[in-house]
């Protein structure tokens, strides 16, 4: 079984063939789908998808970096309204994106440091989006890092910062940019080898080689497991089981497997 850790399969981009992509990731033996939340404007679908397909779409709530702006009060407002009201897996996907615009800095460091805040009340995990911002990301992260477990999702580092997101207790997603040529991610998976990293494939982007450049989806989750048991020399079945296994822990999803 795999488990993938960051698909928006919500987003428009699925619309004509969401079931088709719900069966081809089943085949492929991902059982599980973690939707990380973005805004207002996708979140009645996320949550919509979440209530069609339980036990396999698992939804978290949060709001994204590039969609704190100028009305990030009301977005914010929106989200913490329904804490409680749904069954989520954490928190998410927050963070801090200095790639496409600087303007609200403040106010995503702001409302990154609120969902931490929320994460650890709640005991839930959180799914940190960062995009040249990593180490603003660890500033925050060790003003109040204290009791929290999460993802650094599409993890953007090299083996130095991997090794402090691990010391601060985190795991990091491994997604298609370790199948791309000349990827820091080799060696980031090397040096931290299997036991703290969990799959994604951040669908609808960045699909991993041999689909580079077509939209991704969550039945290529093997061709990442595979590149990673490649680099790491072991056989695939050992990525499969110890990324389902960390993913199982950090969203807590024992119960789900019983049934
Ligand atoms: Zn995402």
């Amino acid at each position: 079984m795999f488990i993938d850790t960051h698909s928006h399969i919500y987003a428009e981009e699925f619309e004509a063939d969401r079931d088709q992509v719900v069966e081809r990731a089943l085949s492929a033996d991902v059982k599980y789908i973690i939707l990380p939340d973005i805004d207002r404007t996708t979140r009645s679908s996320m949550l919509t998808l979440a209530e069609q397909y339980p036990r396999i779409m698992l939804p978290l709530l949060g709001v994204h970096p590039t969609s704190v702006n100028a009305s990030y009060k009301e977005e914010y407002a929106a989200f913490e309204k329904l804490l409680g009201k749904y069954t989520i897996y954490g928190i998410g996907e927050c963070g801090i994106d200095l790639y496409w615009d600087k303007t609200y800095y403040k106010e995503q460091i702001e409302v990154f440091e609120r969902q931490l805040n929320i994460a650890r009340e709640m005991n839930l995990p959180v799914i940190i989006h960062s995009r040249e911002s990593l180490s603003e990301i660890f500033t925050v992260l060790k003003r109040q890092h204290y009791n929290m477990k999460g993802i650094l999702h599409c993890f953007p580092g090299n083996t130095e910062d991997a090794k402090r997101a691990v010391d601060l207790g985190f795991l990091l997603g491994i997604g298609g940019v370790v199948t791309y040529k000349n990827s820091l991610m080799a060696e980031v998976v090397k040096e931290i080898g299997t036991d703290h990293l969990v799959l994604e494939t951040d669908a609808p982007y960045l699909t991993p080689v041999p689909y580079r450049g077509k939209r991704n989806e969550s039945s290529y989750i093997p061709y990442i497991a595979a590149k990673i048991a490649e680099i790491l020399g072991v056989d695939v079945k050992k990525i499969e089981t110890t990324t389902s296994n960390n993913a199982t822990n950090l969203f807590n999803l024992h119960s789900e497997r019983c049934e």
